[in-house]
């Protein structure tokens, strides 16, 4: 068995030439799914463009369809080993491109119900475009894999729309880490505002568990002018918004790892003089532990129950989970370190902090340990401060990222069942 310190050194430098010719398909494939750019479960053409590409490769298997519009490719090396996987989304997001890049996005969508302008504003074109990129290479370098690589296509990582299911949960369902070839350990790359071509990771939990958090108060409505007379659910609401940033701060044990709740709308009332009847507030809470999560919620149902309480109110608190904790498994990551060091150089290796962000990747970490990493797309000449983060109609990746993310993959479907002892 080879050491963790050296994995295939002597058979990488062949798959020098195989990266060069790689590049710019790469970089084509992300130009044109940037400037064709699909809303969460829309992601037709995108999808039929991966599936082509992969039954192109001739691999063992191509299903399609998946969770809407999943593709999964099969690809089953020379020699034998483990199953591992590696996983992209595909999906756009509702925002008007300002980048003024030569392939920028001019397409529209539907969401929920609204026409919008639609962009690969999260980074997910560069994702779809590097995973097609890798499988390229491996499928034209069987002989070198161990093993088999399951490459994961996935819609809506931003979230479905409304009323509809999607989305890493739904390809889980959908069977996608079961059956005979059910991978053993998954890899997943994010485009971040960090310098083009490093990678960041961080041991253990990464990027936060996020919660959808929605609190109906209910008091009984009356004249503006006699409070007595009725029960104020605006009172009691801005009670309730004020006393749940008490939780984080006086409660909870942040030694374990912070915690965010954010409060992001509160609607009640239609005038002045009108004390209403019921106010909405909907927000987010992120963590980074399971316990201090849970710990979290109850008390935040306490909390707004006694209020509510005390006033003579009701309240609901509703709380949907939309993704538990991104991370790094330790062990696992301690073991691919040399091919994360060798896919982008030593000095581009580097640790990150805690993100509040979050991603459903979170759900295939539920099932195998995986890896997430974030992989800079940033010019280094922009100062950090003023690089346009995911999201914003400004994101761009620099193209010289792509062929860092391609090795990345590349090396960790070819080093894994090494460093696996497998
Ligand atoms: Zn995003
Ligand atoms: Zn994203």
């Amino acid at each position: 068995m080879m050491s963790a310190a050296a994995p295939a050194q002597d058979l990488r430098s062949t798959l020098d030439e195989a990266f060069a010719a790689i590049e710019p398909k790469v970089i084509e494939w992300r130009r044109d799914i940037h400037q064709n750019p699909e809303l969460s479960n829309r992601e037709f053409r995108t999808a039929a463009k991966v599936a082509e590409h992969l039954r192109s490769l001739g691999l063992d298997k191509v299903e399609t369809g998946i969770a809407h519009t999943g593709v999964v490719g099969t690809l089953v090396g020379d020699k034998p080993g483990p199953v591992i996987a590696l996983r992209a989304d595909m999906d756009g997001l509702p925002v008007l491109e300002r980048t003024g890049v030569p392939f920028a996005s001019q397409a529209r969508g539907e969401f929920n119900g609204q026409d919008v302008p639609v962009m690969h504003a999260c980074g997910h074109d560069t994702h779809v475009s590097m995973l097609m990129g890798a499988a390229e290479v491996l499928a034209n370098n069987r002989g070198m894999l161990a093993g088999t690589v399951k490459f994961i296509f996935q819609p809506a990582e931003e979230g479905p729309p409304a009323g509809e299911n999607g989305g890493a949960v739904m390809m889980i369902q959908e069977g996608v880490l079961d059956g005979p070839d059910a991978p053993e350990a998954i890899l997943g790359l994010h485009a971040w505002p960090i310098d083009s071509g490093t990678l960041m990771y961080r041991s253990g939990s990464f990027m936060a568990a996020a919660d959808g958090l929605q609190i109906n108060v209910r008091g009984r409505q009356t004249h503006g002018s006699s409070p007595w007379l009725g029960v104020d659910p605006i009172y009691v609401a801005a009670q309730i918004a004020t006393a749940i940033q008490g939780i984080p701060s006086r409660h909870l044990d942040i030694t374990k790892g912070p915690a965010v709740i954010t409060i992001g709308s509160i609607h009640g009332g239609i005038r002045g003089n009108i004390i209403p009847e019921e106010v909405e507030m909907l927000g987010t809470i992120r963590t980074f532990d399971t316990g201090i999560r849970e710990e979290l919620h109850a008390r935040l149902r306490k909390t707004v129950q006694s209020i509510a309480d005390a006033n003579g109110a009701t309240a609901t608190v509703t709380i949907e989970g939309y993704a538990p904790v991104t991370g790094n498994h330790p062990e696992l990551l301690r073991k691919m370190m040399p091919t994360f060091k060798w896919a982008a150089g030593d000095r581009n290796v580097i640790e990150g902090r805690l993100i509040t962000g979050a991603e459903d990747y979170s759900f295939y970490q539920e099932r195998i340990p995986g890896l997430f990493l974030l992989l800079g797309v940033s010019d280094p000449n922009i100062p950090l401060s003023d690089r346009p983060s995911n999201h914003s109609p400004l994101f761009n990746a620099q193209e010289d990222a792509l062929i860092v993310g391609v090795r990345t993959l590349v090396g960790f479907a070819l080093d894994y069942s090494q460093v696996s002892g497998r």
